[in-house]
């Protein structure tokens, strides 16, 4: 029988118009189906690090955003930022801050988380967004595998930061960060300062009469001493000799009775050490704040910069972002820096100078800005402070030898 060439061309017409029907559809679908994606980079080095977390829900808008991963075991949070991050076990979880909670399909947002780590710590897996598996994942299964219990590991010698959720969200937008408004040069001197001290009075090694040695943990290798061969002037100074672990916490605490300088505190200290600030978070002044909790208010350094450190929740200033850590600057050492601040515990404020420039990481100015105060301002802060306690605290690494002189506090503001 013969087949007439007209039939057999419309067959396979049919077939191709079926054929490119189902391309379509397949199309459409894999368009449809554009899944979220969270790509975590870390910077890590010994004992600790830190991620950048981009969050690119793909084609579904977010109002709110919820990221979760796990560990394979080892790493510990102990902060972040533009997020509100925990830890349970080893499943991390982040939550938006009150500002980058809405994200476009097709956009993304970042945050970040920083922790400590054991050596040989693995990557990160089970990236999800509002509990959908991301970076290609398939869904979950109906029998979810059992919960992974926390690691085994010995517990570290000084127990992580805590931070809390914050109890008042800041307001929903941000202004770029500003520097910090231009002062006019202080007077030099102590002239009506509450407290003026250039240890010249002291007659022996330990600090005694208008200050004395207090160990806020437990006493361990941390030194204080009068210091008779390195003075920024006359022939006196205070000396610390700064040891990593949480006993060798030491501090020299002013006797003097400081309430005459009121609730805006202007402090000015001469400050020398030997050792670069370390990566890990560590403390060279402290304030107790009345007004909360007794806990400090803590001037020191981590990732390498100075930052401002609230021992009550463990907020940081800047945030310990990459690009808030580049808004402050280092301590320099092997030699005399003057550095002072202004504590406003009317507005709620804080300023900070190093050999009289301004620092605008270190500035929190009332209204919260990514990367400087945002974290600052997670909740209400109206500080009353009650003493000054110079000295050393390290909460992972660093040891540092370190000399105070010519310190003052007073109600405004004293100069270099
Ligand atoms: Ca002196």
């Amino acid at each position: 029988m013969r087949i007439s060439r007209t039939r057999i061309t419309a067959a396979v017409a049919a077939t191709v118009t079926v054929a490119a029907a189902v391309t379509t559809v397949l199309a459409g679908t894999a368009s449809a189906a554009q899944g979220c994606r969270i790509d975590y980079q870390p910077n890590e080095w010994t004992g600790g690090f830190t991620a950048n977390v981009r969050v690119s829900p793909g084609d579904t808008a977010l109002s709110s955003w919820t990221v979760t991963w796990s560990y394979p075991g080892g790493q510990r949070i102990t902060g972040g930022w533009n997020a509100t991050v925990s830890q349970s076990g080893t499943t991390v979880t982040a939550r938006n801050a009150a500002w980058n909670g809405s994200v476009p399909a097709g956009g993304s947002t970042e945050f970040g988380v920083q922790g400590t780590s054991t050596s040989g710590a693995g990557a990160p897996t089970g990236f999800a967004l509002n509990g959908v598996p991301c970076n290609g994942a398939p869904p979950p299964t109906s029998t979810p595998p059992p919960t992974t219990p926390p690691p085994t590991t010995p517990p570290p010698t000084t127990p992580p930061p805590t931070t809390p959720p914050p109890t008042t969200p800041p307001p929903p937008t941000t202004p770029p960060p500003t520097t910090p408004p231009p002062t006019t040069p202080p007077p030099a001197g102590c002239a009506g300062a509450v407290l003026c001290d250039g240890f010249e009075n002291q007659t022996g090694s330990t600090p005694a009469g208008d200050w004395s040695v207090v160990n806020p943990d437990c006493s361990g290798t941390g030194r204080a001493a009068v210091d008779t061969a390195t003075a920024h002037s006359g022939s006196r100074s205070l000396r610390i000799d700064g040891a990593q672990g949480y006993c060798n916490h030491v501090f020299v605490r002013s006797t003097k009775d400081l309430s005459a300088v009121g609730t805006v505190r202007y402090g000015r200290i001469w400050l020398r050490h030997t050792t670069a600030l370390p990566t890990q978070h560590v403390t060279v002044m402290a304030m107790t704040d009345a007004a909360d909790g007794n806990k400090d208010l803590r001037m020191g350094g981590q990732n390498g910069a100075l930052q401002w450190n609230r021992a009550s929740d463990d907020a940081t200033l800047p945030e310990q972002s990459p690009s808030g850590v580049a808004l402050s600057v280092p301590l320099p050492t092997g030699r005399w820096t003057c550095l002072e601040f202004m504590v406003d515990g009317n507005q709620g404020q804080l300023r900070t100078w190093l050999d009289g420039t301004a620092v605008t990481g270190l500035t929190a100015d009332g209204v919260p800005t990514h990367d400087i105060d945002g974290q600052w301002y997670n909740r209400t802060w109206r500080p009353r402070l009650t003493d000054l306690k110079l000295g050393w605290e390290s909460y992972g690494e660093g040891a540092d030898t370190l000399w105070y002189d010519d310190v003052a506090l007073g109600a405004s503001r004293i100069g270099c």
